[in-house]
């Protein structure tokens, strides 16, 4: 890593020629052949503007907890919008958030300071980002939730700001998926609660998360991969994909060196010599089994991004 692109203030690092898997949970995928790596918010505003003045194609990513990038790597550029260091600002009972920040660390500052709201997103891995595109949550609750306002940087290098009302949040889902604008911060409004408690639930968080999902350090994955079954569909009501995948002998299924979770059918784990073709086979054997058995069509939570076998068009729409 090395070169800097900004002034002395603003200093956005570039790696060439870099390994994807590095900077996903799931460990895989090949090489691009620039990866910007953005902390703030000004970063990112530079490098965008940068790229799209230079006519160059690029896909931005965060903590990478939610993709598959393909084995060939992509040939457009990479920008990687994730900070080791949180960069919050409290405001009364809001925090200014920069959507770089992992959003644990997000969980772990509003609970020391005794804002209540999104306590329930403590150990889930990624960025704000990420998580506000997605809608990320857990236990019935999501941070669209508590989310003021975002402001964004569309693909063009243009700033504007959307109040909640305007992000279409619902579960698993914003329509920022849709416009493929990048969310620079976030403002969320929280509730005052006592940090004791905050931090007692936290910590009995983690502990039902450390039985439940696997470890990232020896179960290498991207979390659930299809969200579960929406209410209007044949399920009547939200149902986990776990149970369906259950039903058709999930837990045995396998495509060379991707496997199953043991504990959670809808989790694919990197096992050894594992390649991101093989996540994208066991995936595509998961859908069809529950297809055929259900007639109920499971929908990616994760996103592939980048070139994979017989890959449908559809793929092409998410790869964002
Ligand atoms: C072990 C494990 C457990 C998990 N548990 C949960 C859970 O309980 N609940 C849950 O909801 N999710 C869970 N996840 C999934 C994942 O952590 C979330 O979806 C997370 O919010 C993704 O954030 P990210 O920064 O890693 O996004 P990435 O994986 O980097 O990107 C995902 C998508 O978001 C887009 N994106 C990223 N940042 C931005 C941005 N700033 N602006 C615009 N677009 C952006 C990317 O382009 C990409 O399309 C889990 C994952 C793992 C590995």
């Amino acid at each position: 890593m090395g070169n800097l692109i900004s002034d002395k203030n603003h200093k956005a690092s570039i790696e060439h020629n870099v390994c994807l898997s590095k900077y996903t949970t799931f460990q895989l995928g090949g090489p691009s052949p620039t990866l910007y790596h953005c902390q703030t918010p000004q970063h990112l505003v530079d490098v965008v503007q940068k790229c799209v003045k230079e006519n160059i194609a690029f896909i931005l990513i965060g903590g990478g907890s939610n993709l598959v990038v393909s084995d060939q790597g992509l040939d457009c550029h990479v920008i990687r919008y994730f900070s080791e260091q949180p960069i919050i600002e409290r405001d009364g009972d809001n925090l200014n958030v920069s959507a770089s920040t992992r959003l644990d660390d997000l969980a772990l500052y509003a609970a020391q300071e005794g804002l209540g709201g999104i306590n329930n997103t403590s150990g889930i891995p990624g960025a704000v980002g990420g998580a506000v595109v997605g809608n990320a949550g857990a236990f019935g609750d999501q941070i669209g939730d508590v989310t003021e306002s975002v402001e964004l940087i569309t693909p063009q290098g243009d700033i504007y700001k959307k109040d909640t009302s305007q992000c279409g949040f619902s579960y698993r889902y914003s329509n920022l998926k849709e416009t493929n604008d990048i969310v620079s911060s976030v403002r969320l409004n929280l509730t005052k609660a006592d940090s004791n408690d905050l931090i007692k639930e936290r910590e009995g968080i983690l502990k039902l998360r450390a039985q439940k999902h696997p470890n990232l350090k020896t179960h290498p994955c991207a979390g659930s991969f299809f969200r579960n079954i929406e209410p209007t569909s044949r399920a009547g009501k939200r149902q986990a994909s776990g149970w369906f995948l259950d039903q058709v002998d999930g837990k045995q299924l396998r495509s060379g060196g991707a496997v199953i979770f043991d504990k959670h059918a809808n989790i694919i784990v990197k096992g050894s010599h594992a390649t991101a073709e093989d996540v994208y086979q066991l995936s595509q054997k998961m859908y069809h089994l529950v297809k055929d058995k259900f007639d109920l069509d499971l929908v990616r939570e994760v996103r592939f991004v980048g070139d994979f076998d017989q890959k449908p068009e559809s793929i092409q729409s998410i790869i964002w």
